[in-house]
C-alpha cells in the first residue's frame, strides 16, 4: 500500500481557439476554426466548442470543416501566441504546486499537491484539495481570461480520466474509495496507453469495458504481452507512476538517404509510409502522441528544408502522420527537384489522449 497522493490533471479548454476568442472578443460564442482557410488544401488545427457542435474536429481537412460549418470563422494559427500563453499559464500553476508540475503538452500538466493538504485518509486528502483546484481555475480565469478543466484523483491515470470526461470548465474528483466502481463502465480505451492495437487484442478475448478487465479470470498477458499485469492494476485504478519532472523525450524521427537522388513519387510515398509506421510504433511503445508533424528534405546540393504543421489533438496513428507528411510535401512543393534525403519527425509530444466518452451514469462533478 502506497502513501496516499493527491494529483491534479489540468487541461486548458479548446486551447488555441480559446486564445483566439479571448484576443478577438467579437468571436466569443462563435464557431472559430484555427487552421487553413476552407478553400485551401489544409487542415483544422483546433476548433472552438461552438464549431465542434457542427462536427468540426482537429486534423480534419479544412474543406470538410467549411462544408460542415459554413459560417465558421477560419483563423490562421499563431503558434507563438499559444506558446507565450502556455508559459504564462504554467508559471501561474507553479505558484500553486511549486516545482511538482509535469507539463505534458502546451496546455496540459499534472500537478502533485499531496504536501499541500493535511495528511489523513486518502478520500479526505482529495476533498481537502478541492479549494486549491478551484483557486487555480479562478486565477487562470481572472489573469488569463481562459478556462481550464481539472481532474483530482489519487494518481495520474485517474486524474486524466477525470479531466478528460468533464469539459469544458470542469472540476471532477475521483475518490480513492470509488475508483474501481468509477472505472467499470468505461471502455478499455479509457485506460492510459490502451491504443488501437491493444484494444483489438482485448476484443479478441471479448473484453470491451474496464469491468471486463477487472473480472477477467485469465492472464491478460496472453492478450497484450508483458504489459498485462500493469494493465490489470490500472483497470482497478492503481497507478504509481510518479510525476515525470526530468527531461522527457522531445521528438521522434525517421529518415532515409537515397543511393541515387530521386523525385519518383511512389518511392517517396513508400518511404514516408515506412517512416510514419516506424514513428507511430515508437510513439505507441511510450504511450505518446504528437502535436507537431515535420517533414525534412535534402536536395543534391545539400540544401535542407523542413516544414511542419501542428494540430490540437495529439496523434499517434501512422495513417495520419503519413497523410500530414504528404500534405506538407505538396503544400510547400518540396519535390520540384530530386531528393537526396527524406524524413518525417514528430514533436510536441503528449500522453495518449483519453478518448472522450459518454458515461452511462451520472457522476457527481463538483465545482
Ligand atoms: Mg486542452
Amino acid at each position: 500500500m502506497h502513501a496516499p497522493r493527491v494529483i491534479f490533471h489540468m487541461d486548458m479548454d479548446a486551447f488555441y481557439a480559446s486564445v483566439e476568442q479571448r484576443d478577438r472578443p467579437e468571436w466569443q460564442g462563435k464557431p472559430v476554426i484555427v487552421g487553413a482557410p476552407p478553400d485551401r488544401r489544409g487542415v483544422v488545427c483546433a476548433a472552438s466548442y461552438e464549431a465542434r457542435k457542427f462536427g468540426v474536429r482537429s486534423a480534419m481537412p479544412s474543406v470538410t470543416a467549411g462544408r460542415l460549418c459554413p459560417d465558421g470563422i477560419f483563423v490562421r494559427p499563431r503558434m507563438d501566441a499559444y506558446r507565450d500563453e502556455s508559459r504564462a499559464i504554467m508559471s501561474l500553476v507553479k505558484t500553486f504546486a511549486g516545482e511538482l508540475v509535469q507539463q505534458v503538452s502546451v496546455d496540459e500538466a499534472y500537478l502533485e499537491v499531496t504536501d499541500r493538504v493535511p495528511p489523513g485518509e486518502p478520500d479526505a486528502m482529495l476533498e481537502a484539495a478541492l479549494p486549491i483546484a478551484r483557486e487555480i481555475k479562478a486565477t487562470i480565469k481572472a489573469q488569463r481570461q481562459l478556462t481550464a478543466t481539472i481532474g483530482i484523483a489519487p494518481n495520474k491515470l485517474l486524474a486524466k480520466i477525470a479531466s478528460s470526461n468533464f469539459k469544458p470548465d470542469g472540476l471532477t474528483l475521483i475518490k480513492d474509495s470509488e475508483k474501481t466502481a468509477f472505472l467499470r463502465p468505461l471502455p478499455v480505451g479509457a485506460i492510459h496507453g490502451v491504443g488501437k492495437v491493444t484494444e483489438q487484442g482485448l476484443l479478441k478475448l471479448g473484453l470491451k469495458t474496464v469491468a471486463d478487465l477487472q473480472d477477467y479470470p485469465g492472464d491478460l498477458r496472453s492478450a497484450v504481452g508483458s504489459w498485462g499485469n500493469e494493465l490489470r492494476r490500472m483497470a482497478f485504478g492503481d497507478d504509481d507512476r510518479p510525476l515525470d519532472l526530468g527531461d522527457d523525450i522531445k521528438s521522434v524521427s525517421a529518415e532515409n538517404t537515397f543511393l541515387k537522388d530521386t523525385a519518383h513519387r511512389p518511392t517517396l510515398r513508400s518511404c514516408l509510409h515506412e517512416q510514419a509506421e516506424d514513428i507511430a510504433t515508437r510513439l505507441r511503445k511510450r504511450r505518446l502522441a504528437a502535436r507537431t508533424i515535420q517533414v525534412k528534405v535534402r536536395y543534391s546540393d545539400f540544401t535542407t528544408l523542413t516544414r511542419q504543421v501542428s494540430v490540437d489533438d495529439p496523434i499517434d496513428d501512422e495513417r495520419l502522420i503519413y497523410r500530414f507528411a504528404c500534405w506538407l510535401l505538396a503544400r510547400h512543393e518540396l519535390v520540384k527537384r530530386p531528393l537526396r534525403l527524406i524524413g518525417v519527425g514528430v514533436s510536441g509530444l503528449a500522453e495518449v489522449t483519453v478518448r472522450q466518452m459518454e458515461l452511462p451514469f451520472e457522476v457527481k462533478a463538483r465545482s
